[in-house]
């Protein structure tokens, strides 16, 4: 497995409070790697930081590349991509008008003009992948909450993201919806690294194949579903309760 980003010692200060003190995390492809901790253990900020949204010191490493001072634009066409819990489509478009759109990100209008004619490949074999194919029409603002998400994440694989940081992904969805997500990660996870900021201990047990516990902004455990779940720390601040 190898490692796609690498963040060493990640500081992040809001008015000399550290909400990030120090981390190392590094997320390999073939991996999906939850994320968790109780609520301002810094998840959130770790994230942005990552992304280009807050300001940090130490240094987040993509393919050799430093990323840190990059600007947002430029860490997302690095490979990094990012959803959110509420999900950013354009609701007035469809299905496949919003993956063309991810597709064609930084491209020239002639080739997007081109491609309104013919869907490209890499859309068509999103939407299967993504389990919306029979949605290709369908206006994304009438989608399902779930179908919403899942869409989001076809949108960062179309536009060739090889690092994908998804926030509570399955937030709102009942149990079939999980399990589909669960296994979407996996699939994409295959060659590429997925990190998933979570709160559902279920679903992170079901399909965590590596768990870092942030809290009070450090690193308490990293390790498989097992190590962290009997290290004594850990269920002494989060597990436990
Ligand atoms: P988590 O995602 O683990 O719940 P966050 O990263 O949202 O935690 O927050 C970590 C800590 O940083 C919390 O104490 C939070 O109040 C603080 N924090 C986050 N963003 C800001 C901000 N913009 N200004 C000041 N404090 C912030």
């Amino acid at each position: 497995m190898s490692i796609a980003l690498s963040c060493k010692n990640i500081e992040v200060s809001f008015d000399g409070f550290k909400a990030v003190a120090g981390v190392d995390l590094d997320l390999s492809r073939g991996e999906v790697h939850f994320l968790i901790g109780p609520n301002g253990a810094g998840k959130t900020t770790l994230v942005d930081a990552i992304t280009g949204l807050a300001a940090y010191t130490g240094s987040v490493v993509k393919d050799g590349e430093e990323l840190r001072g990059r600007k947002v634009h430029h860490i997302a066409r690095r490979g990094i991509g990012r959803t959110f819990q509420t999900a950013t489509v354009f609701e007035n478009l469809t299905v496949a008008q919003n993956l063309d759109i991810a597709a064609g990100a930084g491209r020239s209008p002639w080739t997007l003009l081109r491609r309104r004619r013919h869907l490209p490949q890499n859309v068509v074999d999103t939407m299967e992948r993504i389990g919306l194919a029979d949605r290709a029409d369908t206006p994304a603002g009438v989608l399902a909450h779930g179908q919403k998400q899942w869409l989001e994440i076809g949108m960062l694989l179309v536009g060739d993201a090889d690092v994908l940081l998804l926030d509570e992904p399955i937030a709102g969805m009942g149990h079939d919806e999980r399990e589909t997500t669960g296994r979407l990660l996996h699939d994409i996870a295959v060659d590429r690294a997925v990190a998933v900021v979570e709160h559902d201990m279920d679903f992170m047990r079901a399909f965590a194949s590596r768990v870092t516990v942030l809290h009070a902004g450090a690193v308490l455990a990293t390790g498989s579903v097992d190590e962290v779940s009997g290290d004594p720390r850990v269920q002494e601040v989060y597990l436990g309760t």
